[in-house]
């Protein structure tokens, strides 16, 4: 009797929970298979690692790489048997079959497992996994969410259309976009008309700057520096991460199989998780620590950040719940971790000029604007 060399299987891709059918030839170096975009993988079976197939009625799962790892699953458990025949040696910490325990619960065990992270939010919950989750959801389907947040917030009030000051905050953002290469955003900054002096980032890029932020700042560095703070919760994923800590599982299976319907309701569910809640210590300093290296990456002088934190320490007695930076840790604090910051890494910086009045520019929004005129 021949040993059969082809089988079917599932394979995940490890980002995404979309499964992908896949025939698989068991070789004597390891697993071979071809994806439906015709990229050809070669798993040497040194690489692989298998998680799952112990018990009789289980499915074999077999990991390859680290992390969220790309995973085969193979509903045939005999496999194991070709794979011990052709493989050999080099596939001995395989499990062989004919020492199979039979355990029966693992059958259903296994049925969930075919969903992995859905399986691991039942056994730990979605709080400790919700880092695990939000690197999961496909950027093309956070992006989509993002949209929607972004509508949410911008309907009822009226969005800033002076393209004088939309040419000029896109100047801002081209240059601290700049350096950074790969991006998986197309980033948006939308003004709105409202006197809130604060500022948020939608997931996907979709950024929201206020009335009332812009005219309370002094220069286009201090501009530029609450959005390469907002820039980092985006890159970072922090938007997506709150949301995903605080909304249903329908939702979160939704995300994670890339389930475009029903985006509407969730916008709403998502925006009325960035309005309320706040990010973690922890989130805050890791945009504000990167937002400070993408100013000097761009060479826009982070003094204009830190001005602005003095700014709002001044306010810090105000109790309006826009204000931005409302979170811990205070911004006294916060500003002297990164001038410590800079002055490790201090460098020149150019004059950062939109080519007109700061002042007249950010007040092209609005009510008050051209009443001075
Ligand atoms: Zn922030």
């Amino acid at each position: 009797m021949t040993t059969q060399t082809t089988w079917k299987g599932t394979f995940y891709d490890g980002r995404s929970l979309i499964p992908q059918a896949v025939s698989i030839f068991v070789e004597q170096t390891g697993l071979t298979f071809q994806l439906a975009s015709g990229i050809h993988q070669h798993w040497p079976y040194a690489q692989i690692q298998q998680t799952q197939g112990r018990y009789s009625g289980e499915e074999v799962r077999l990991e390859h790489g680290t992390g969220l790892c790309e995973t085969l699953v193979i509903p045939n458990a005999n496999i194991l048997l070709a794979i011990h025949e052709i493989g050999r040696e080099e596939a001995s910490h395989f499990h062989h079959p004919g020492t199979r325990r039979k355990r029966v619960y693992w059958t259903v065990a296994a049925a969930l497992a075919a969903l992995p992270i859905v399986y691991a939010i039942f056994t730990w919950g979605v709080p400790s996994l919700a880092g695990p989750i939000t690197a999961a959801i496909p950027i093309s389907w956070e992006t989509k969410l993002g949209k929607f947040v972004q509508q949410e917030f911008t309907e009822e009030d009226e969005v800033c259309q002076d393209p004088k000051l939309n040419k000029t905050i896109e100047s801002i953002m081209d240059r601290l976009l700049k350096p950074m290469n790969e991006r998986s955003y197309q980033f948006q900054v939308t003004v709105v008309d409202s006197p809130m002096v604060n500022a948020m980032a939608a997931p996907g890029g979709y950024l929201i700057v206020f009335r009332g932020l812009l005219q309370d700042t002094d220069s286009p560095e201090e501009l530029a520096g609450v959005l390469a703070h907002e820039i980092q919760h985006v890159m970072l994923r922090h938007g997506m991460r709150l949301i995903v800590q605080h909304v249903s599982m329908a939702f979160i299976i939704a995300a994670l199989s890339g389930d475009a319907s029903g985006m509407l309701s969730y916008g709403f569910q998502a925006a009325q998780t960035l309005q309320a809640l706040s990010y973690s210590r922890e989130a805050e300093n890791q945009a504000d620590e990167q937002g400070l290296a993408l100013l000097q990456q761009a060479g826009i002088n982070p003094e204009g950040m830190m001005s602005f934190f003095d700014k709002l320490g001044e306010d810090e007695e105000d109790s309006s719940p826009f204000r931005y930076f409302s979170t811990h840790p205070p911004t006294t604090e916060r500003r002297d971790h990164l001038e410590d910051l800079e002055s490790a890494n201090s460098m020149h910086y150019r004059e950062f000029s939109v080519g007109q009045d700061w002042e007249m520019t950010r007040d092209l929004c609005g009510t008050e604007s051209g009443e001075n005129e």
